[in-house]
């Protein structure tokens, strides 16, 4: 038997309780992954809430993030053995003791990266890897505004714009959670709870604005994040942690000829030439040192719930970590 996490409905934190189901036999391109470390997102708040629609109708298995230990492997099963250590990202299913995968999914671990970095950086590292990347390229040079410097995805975020050479602005709500977004790559954090962080990025940026935005906050900053921009800038919105920003308009972007895109992590992930590709770039910023996972809090699998309450009232710094 299997024990998994399930939201019975939408609803809040306590809607989560623990099942016990067969644990199955992987069929033809799967594996059976023994989870040693699972990752907890802002995703599987937007799932447990019902803010993103569901995929069952009752029960859903949350979880978008884990590594664990292959246990079997299904028939035409050839780039992964029984032993392998594994980590993956897709929608749901990863609050669990074990799961069956599709191998197209998995990516190999390297011996430098341990079970519980890849739990707590497979979903945000790559994440932060395609905004980087593909949604807004970033050049040495550049200055951007990124909001939640402190969370799972800034702290990742920052120490990558570093290593680019871009100058990162943070957002973040509080001293502690500032200080730590600086000592992460950003060069200037603004305490967006006691500051106008409008009126501080262009103080920063003696009031050319940025290049881009990475705004995953929505409600509460969206129309002052297209403040920022400078002329012909980029705002990538990324999600919604405050709550959809509903009075957003395209004319919005009229005021200085801005660009908008609005990506999801599993439309790049779907690629398996670029899921490889953007998993080694990860844990190779990782083996070089140039990345800190920083893993900041740690909950029993059996506790989610508690670890939902501490990362929807903005408890939580850096990556979140279940252990089944
Ligand atoms: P975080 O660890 O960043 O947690 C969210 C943070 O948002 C909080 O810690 C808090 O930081 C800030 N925040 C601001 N307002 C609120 C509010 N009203 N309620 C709660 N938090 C608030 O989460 P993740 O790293 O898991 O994800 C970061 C964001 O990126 C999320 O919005 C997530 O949905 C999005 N995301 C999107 C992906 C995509 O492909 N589109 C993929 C991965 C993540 P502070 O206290 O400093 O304000």
């Amino acid at each position: 038997m299997s024990m998994k996490i399930v939201a019975e409905h939408p609803g809040g934190a306590d809607v989560l309780r623990a099942i016990d189901v067969e644990a199955g036999t992987p069929a033809k391109d799967e594996v059976l992954v023994r989870h040693t470390a699972i990752g907890v997102n802002f995703i599987d708040i937007y799932f447990r809430s019902g803010l993103y629609p569901w995929p069952v109708d009752k029960n859903l298995v949350l979880g978008s993030e884990a590594a664990g230990i292959i246990e079997a492997v299904g028939d035409g099963v050839s780039d992964f053995s029984i032993g392998d250590r594994v980590a993956y990202t897709i929608p749901n299913g990863a609050y669990a003791a074990d799961r069956i995968v599709e191998t197209r999914h998995l990516v190999a671990l390297p011996d430098a990266v341990t079970d519980e970095t890849a739990a707590a950086s497979m979903l945000k590292g790559l994440t932060a890897h395609y905004l980087l990347h593909r949604s807004f390229r970033v050049e040495a040079g550049q200055t951007v505004l990124f909001h939640a410097a402190a969370g799972g995805v800034g702290l990742i975020a920052g120490q990558w714009l570093a290593d680019k050479g871009v100058t990162a602005i943070g957002t973040a709500g509080g001293p502690e959670k500032c200080a730590l977004a600086r000592q992460n790559g950003y060069a200037h954090v603004i305490d967006y709870k006691n500051e106008d962080f409008v009126a501080q990025v262009q103080e920063i940026t003696g009031g050319k604005g940025v290049d881009a935005v990475y705004d995953s906050v929505g409600k509460d900053t969206i129309a002052g994040s297209l403040k920022c921009l400078k002329t012909f800038g980029t705002l990538v919105n990324f999600g919604q942690s405050s709550g959809p920003a509903l009075d957003f308009k395209l004319s919005d972007l009229a005021a200085g000829s801005f660009s908008v895109t609005r990506p999801v992590l599993f439309h790049f992930t779907a690629d398996s030439a670029y899921l490889q590709t953007a998993s080694k770039a990860l844990f190779g910023m990782i083996e070089k040192g140039a990345l800190k996972i920083n893993v900041n809090q740690r909950f029993p699998l059996a506790d989610a719930a508690r670890a939902h309450r501490a990362l929807e009232t903005r408890k939580t710094t850096g990556s979140t970590i279940l252990v089944p």
